[in-house]
């Protein structure tokens, strides 16, 4: 398989969750996208528009309402048994958004390190041991920090034993689920660099999923844009954010102010107004339209697809201003 070769590929994802009353919240609806090997999408969009569903049901730490999932071609289960995460674990992991209430306070740092191994691996105490202390310095801590508990360590360090415990099954695929936004500003770069660091070194491929536009354009190959439940634009990180041209795209980005004052300068800026509408009365036609400045009649009726633009390659837009050609 070569490095453009898709490792994971969603195809229709959908995920409903049900509610009293019979009615459903639209989290996911037809979320196509791809993710080819040893490249890291950085997936962005407000809070509440799927992403972190998105992630989680893509390793199967939710079942799938309806679509699909493939890992190197293989079809993931729809509904995974104990079984199916023993066998995917070691393919799949996930680095969660809270370092403080991801981490069992009960359990020391190598109890959470070597937990992985314990479960999948047939390697003795003393070899997890070892193993659990390589990771602890892979990741910027001491060997000896692993009979500590969690509450002894700060944030960043929190999440470094989240990467340590993601990693130590030295996974493929990785969803990093908003791994820096609990965490102050002067620690996020360093959390972002060991990412960066231990993708080159490991050759991982990840999902990278935050609400933070320039930090998602820094570390990512291709961003895709999410907006309740659905991919609205997808393409190369510095083209989606500089070049935006889904309307969404362009006020989500316009409100991300960039900290590098010469990328500021490129950026235009604008504000998102009006709410997002609630994902369990999900709008006909553009889910956009109730917020977008460019609205057209036809907008309130049919849904645009996702396709590719004509005049950018690799770029994908949701939008009926480049549909009507
Ligand atoms: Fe705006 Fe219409 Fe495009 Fe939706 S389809 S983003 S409402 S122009």
């Amino acid at each position: 398989m070569s490095a453009r070769d898709p490792l994971v590929v969603s195809d229709n994802l959908t995920k409903h969750f049900p509610m009293a009353g019979g009615h459903q919240v639209h989290a996911l609806d037809g979320v196509s996208l791809q993710i080819h090997e040893q490249e890291i999408v950085g997936l962005v969009g407000e809070s509440g528009s799927g992403k972190s569903t998105y992630g989680k049901t893509l390793i199967g730490l939710h079942h799938k309402t309806a679509g699909t999932v493939t890992y190197r071609g293989e079809q993931l289960p729809q509904r995974y048994r104990a079984a199916d995460f023993q066998h995917y674990a070691r393919r799949m992991q996930m680095i969660f958004q809270d370092p403080y209430s991801s981490l069992n306070p009960r359990m020391t740092v190598g109890e959470i390190v070597g937990e992985g191994l314990k479960l999948h691996s047939k390697l003795s105490n003393q070899q997890i041991r070892d193993r659990v202390g390589d990771w602890l310095q892979r990741v910027g801590l001491e060997p000896d920090h692993m009979s500590r508990y969690p509450h002894e360590f700060s944030g960043g360090q929190r999440q470094r034993i989240g990467v340590a415990r993601a990693l130590i099954l030295e996974p493929e695929f990785v969803v990093c689920d908003e791994p820096i936004s609990a965490l102050d500003v002067s620690v996020q770069a360093q959390v972002v660099n060991l990412l960066d660091e231990l993708k080159k070194s490991m050759g991982l491929t990840l999902l990278f999923i935050a609400h933070d536009l320039s930090m998602v354009r820094y570390v990512s190959d291709r961003m895709a844009v999410m907006y309740l439940g659905t991919v609205v634009e997808v393409g190369p990180a510095n083209q989606v954010f500089f070049e935006p041209r889904h309307p969404y795209t362009e006020v989500l980005v316009g409100s991300n102010p960039e900290p590098d004052p010469e990328a500021e300068r490129h950026r235009a800026s604008t504000t998102i107004t009006g709410e997002i509408p609630s994902p369990v009365d999900v709008p006909a036609g553009c889910r956009f339209a109730n917020r977008c400045p460019k609205v057209m009649d036809v907008c309130r009726s049919e849904t645009p697809a996702l396709i590719p633009l004509v005049d950018a390659a690799d770029r994908d837009v949701a939008c009926h201003l480049y549909q009507q050609a």
